[in-house]
Parts: structure tokens; C-alpha cells; sequence
């Protein structure tokens, strides 16, 4: 669709159901919906991007202004099959809400936000390289059922959509999560790596990598410890001869 076409629908559709904030369902304009849909200047202004200095193996941001490329102490003791993951903004207040509302809320709207919001990580000169397969993490069939989309699958799809120019992004959902886990976010760190065991798998029918190996772009709504992407990753790493897999995330846990 063209941009002039879908801002023409875009204003019939915000005069029939004005949008409101999903953080705070304050009305917006029509001109605000545009730019940061279903976000208000006020909730916006709360937010945490990532910035500049951030690990660059896990992606975890950090206060301090220096711009040497480091790796941090979160990681810096593990292995990951993950290259480097890039997160967009810090995963605390109103961006745990929105998120939290897409998820559970049966906000699926919310995903066009999230979509502006990961912009954010091409600010990483390592994503511009040429072209990556997209691949979300997947959610087990029943969670799937229960909530009726896979965020990271949305997210993806944005994230393909608003790609900048020169970069070539293709939606390949390879991975299937065979194991219902408990989620993540309720387990402290060693029974997170217990739980992840096993719990991805590729799908049976993949097409070959090219020469050079496949370059991965792996898509997650939150990055926490990086243990889900990177078992994710793990299983890739064996169905392909990889060149580079990536991590993206909008919130960084
Ligand atoms: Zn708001
Ligand atoms: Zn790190």
C-alpha cells in the first residue's frame, strides 16, 4: 500500500475509533497516531532507549558515555551461539506495560508501535550488512492458540516492513518450540537454562544456505539473559552452514 493511501486510511480509521495511548488510553491525534501510534507524548517521554554504549555481544546498555567497544560481565563469562544481540529500548515502566498489554491484553494493535520502536536497533552498523533471514522465536502451539498471535512473529513483520533502504530482510520461520516452558520471566537464571533445554527445534523442511553461509537475524519482543536466542541459535547452527546470527530485541530485560 502506498503512503499517501494508508494515511488516507489511517485518518478514516482514527476519526471512526479515535486511537488511544496504550499506556495510559489518553485520545490521540490523528498526527501523533502517525508518527508513534498508540503512544502519547507524555508516556513517551518515560521510556528508555538503549543508546549508544551497550555490550557488544549481549546488548545490554549501560550508563556510562564511553563509546569503546566492550563486552560486559553479564556475559562475558557464557557462551552464546548468538554473534551480538541489539536491543531497542530498556525493558522497565511503560515499556514493560505496553509490552506486558500486547501480550496478555489482547493489544495486538500494539505491535505497529512496537514496530516504530525497534528502529531504534539499526543504529547498529552491523545489521546493515547486506541481507539476513528473519526468523522469530517461536511460541509452543498451545500458547500460540491461547493467545491467538506470536508477538515475535509480529514484531518480525514490522521490523521486515520498516527495514531502511539497503538492507534485505526475508521472513523465514524455521524454528518450532516443542516444549511449553514456564515463562522466563518467572525463574531465576540457572532454572532458565533448565528450562530452555530442548525446547526448540527446526522444521523438517529448510532450503539450502547460501555459499557463504546464512546470516540470521533472530526476532524476540524481550531479551533478557540472551539464553533464548541463543538456544534458538544453537539449533540453527546445526541445520545451516552460518555465516552470522543476530539478536533483536525492542526491550532489553
Ligand atoms: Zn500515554
Ligand atoms: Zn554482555
Amino acid at each position: 500500500m502506498s503512503g499517501r493511501v494508508s494515511r488516507v486510511r489511517q485518518a478514516v480509521i482514527g476519526w471512526l475509533y479515535p486511537p488511544l495511548c496504550g499506556a495510559c488510553d489518553l485520545p490521540l491525534e490523528a498526527e501523533r497516531q502517525l508518527s508513534k501510534p498508540f503512544l502519547c507524548g507524555d508516556c513517551e517521554a518515560t521510556l528508555v532507549p538503549i543508546g549508544s554504549h551497550y555490550c557488544r555481544v549481549c546488548g545490554q546498555g549501560f550508563e556510562s558515555t564511553g563509546t569503546v567497544p566492550f563486552r560486559c560481565a553479564n556475559c562475558g563469562d557464557r557462551e552464546l551461539a548468538i554473534d551480538f544481540a541489539v536491543s531497542a529500548y530498556r525493558g522497565s515502566g511503560v515499556g514493560r506495560d505496553l509490552m506486558h498489554r500486547f501480550k496478555y491484553g489482547r493489544q495486538r494493535q500494539l505491535g505497529r508501535l512496537f514496530g516504530v520502536m525497534l528502529d531504534e536497533v539499526w543504529r547498529d552498523e552491523r545489521l546493515h550488512e547486506g541481507s539476513w533471514w528473519v526468523v522469530p522465536v517461536p511460541l509452543h502451539p498451545r500458547r500460540l492458540r491461547e493467545r491467538g498471535f506470536n508477538q515475535s512473529r509480529e514484531l518480525a513483520r514490522e521490523l521486515i516492513r520498516r527495514a531502511p533502504a539497503g538492507v534485505r530482510l526475508t521472513l523465514q520461520p524455521f524454528l518450532r518450540r516443542v516444549k511449553q516452558t514456564t515463562r522466563q520471566a518467572q525463574l531465576d537464571r540457572r532454572d532458565r537454562l533448565a528450562n530452555l533445554y530442548d525446547v526448540f527445534e527446526s522444521r523438517k523442511k529448510l532450503p539450502p544456505a547460501p555459499a557463504e553461509g546464512a546470516r540470521i537475524l533472530l526476532v524476540d519482543d524481550v531479551i533478557t539473559t540472551g539464553t533464548t536466542v541463543s538456544e534458538c541459535a544453537a539449533v540453527l547452527r546445526e541445520g545451516f552452514k552460518i555465516k552470522k546470527i543476530a539478536a533483536v530485541s525492542v526491550l532489553r530485560g
